[in-house]
């Protein structure tokens, strides 16, 4: 048996990254960003007001000060002229301040009459003016790789970038595995039950970026697993959900064998998920979660996530680990590495009471897998743990 490490680093060896394809910006979030993408323009192109008030120059600004009006800005709708002294344009923000102007007194430090404004409250040292170029310069860039979110989306619109190079999603084909399985909506029958952690995984793979095809559910037999592989073709990931233990129903390994799949490894020394395979089938990367519904959305969470991270460039080889207090005693571990679900709250864990792996209601309830190394000793109340968020 090899370690969760190792597994992982195996399973990245399974993995290339996918092609760079060109999406409109609207559809750019939650992307990875391929290739480095540069501003053509500047923000602001022109040195904009910040307030509502008006543009003088800061030289004449100084309580009780008068100056005459002679025209307007709006967002949108530069002034024409030039201000000389004694003169004030009124401008609202957005607006190109005015040539000759270097300063906006906002309008509730002004009265106004007519075209004859007052200062009537001492303004501040700011000159309610953002330069051009203050958020960004022409050619600045964003670089690759990197996931875009709203943010990202945001800057590139404002940098005039309507087309994104990201990387294209990879492909996941998920072949659920066994007679009992019906899928939700489905009627099943006395012994069956719902195909659960194959619409958990279908989300869980959305979620890292990984485009999904749900297959039909393969039975217990040679004949309709090789079916569903043979549906499997074209994608970057095979993934199948139980018959991986070695049960007689088991069919995977024997199945995925007869096809020709070059073995990576079988079983890795950890709780829960320890009959998880890998391997390759041509070109298709290959992994066997096994089926209980809490073990494949943990070995989802640790291994299938650095894997679709890998296929678009974001390689993030170690988990994303926390730390956070104990809030109780905790036994100590066995031989190999634990994967509890709790609940981090204020920088406090509670690790949940029952572990057992087929609980789906004890994984909805917990935001956390605190994460036990082989043969950890017993934990006290107030140690600090690792944690991954979930
Ligand atoms: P297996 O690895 O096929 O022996 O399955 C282990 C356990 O997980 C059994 O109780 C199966 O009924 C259950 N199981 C397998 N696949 C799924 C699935 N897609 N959704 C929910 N439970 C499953
Ligand atoms: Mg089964």
């Amino acid at each position: 048996m090899i370690s969760v490490s190792e597994a992982r680093a195996a399973l990245l060896q399974l993995c290339s990254v996918t092609e760079v394809e060109q999406v409109p910006l609207a559809q750019a979030n939650g992307r990875v960003l391929a290739q480095e993408v540069s501003a053509t323009r500047e923000q602001p192109p022109f040195s904009a007001s910040a307030m509502d008030g008006y543009a003088v120059k800061r030289d004449e600004v100084e309580l009780h000060a008068m100056f005459q009006v002679i025209g307007e800005a709006a967002a949108g709708h530069r002034f024409e002229g030039s201000l000389k002294a004694g003169q004030a344009v009124r401008i609202f923000t957005g607006a190109p301040v005015p040539d000759g102007a270097d300063f906006v007194v906002i309008q509730e430090d002004v009265a106004r009459k007519k075209d004859l404004i007052t200062i009537q409250s001492a303004p501040g040292a700011s000159n309610n003016i953002r330069p051009s170029g203050g958020d960004f310069g022409r050619g600045q860039t964003v670089t690759a790789p990197r996931l875009l979110r709203p943010s990202d989306v945001a800057l590139l619109a404002a940098m005039n970038i309507p087309v994104v190079p990201v990387r294209r999603r990879p492909v996941v084909a998920l072949i659920s595995t066994g007679d009992e399985l019906v899928m939700p909506g489905g009627t099943p029958g006395p012994d069956q039950i719902i195909a659960s952690n194959t619409f958990g995984l279908k989300a869980m793979l959305e979620d890292f970026g990984a485009k999904v095809l749900v297959l039909p559910i393969a039975r217990d037999s040679e004949s309709s697993l090789k079916t569903a592989f043979s549906l499997a073709r074209d994608v970057d990931l095979v993934v199948t959900i139980g018959g991986a233990s070695v049960g007689d129903h088991d069919l995977v390994a024997k199945v995925s064998a007869d096809l020709g799949m070059e073995r990576s490894f079988y079983k890795v020394a950890m709780r829960p998920g320890k009959p998880l395979m890998a391997g390759s089938i041509g070109k298709n990367a290959m992994v066997g979660l096994p089926g209980n519904p809490v073990s494949a959305m943990v070995c989802g969470h640790i291994f299938l996530r650095p894997m679709i991270q890998s296929m678009l460039g974001t390689n993030h080889v170690s988990l994303p680990l926390m730390t956070a207090v104990l809030s109780h005693d905790l036994a100590a571990n066995g031989p190999r590495e634990h994967y509890m679900r709790a609940t981090v709250s204020h920088g406090e864990v509670t690790v949940a009471a029952n572990q057992d792996s087929s609980l789906l209601s004890v994984l909805a309830e917990a935001n956390a897998l605190i994460v036990l190394p082989p043969h950890a000793p017993a934990q006290t109340k107030g140690n600090t743990l690792q944690y991954l968020p979930i």
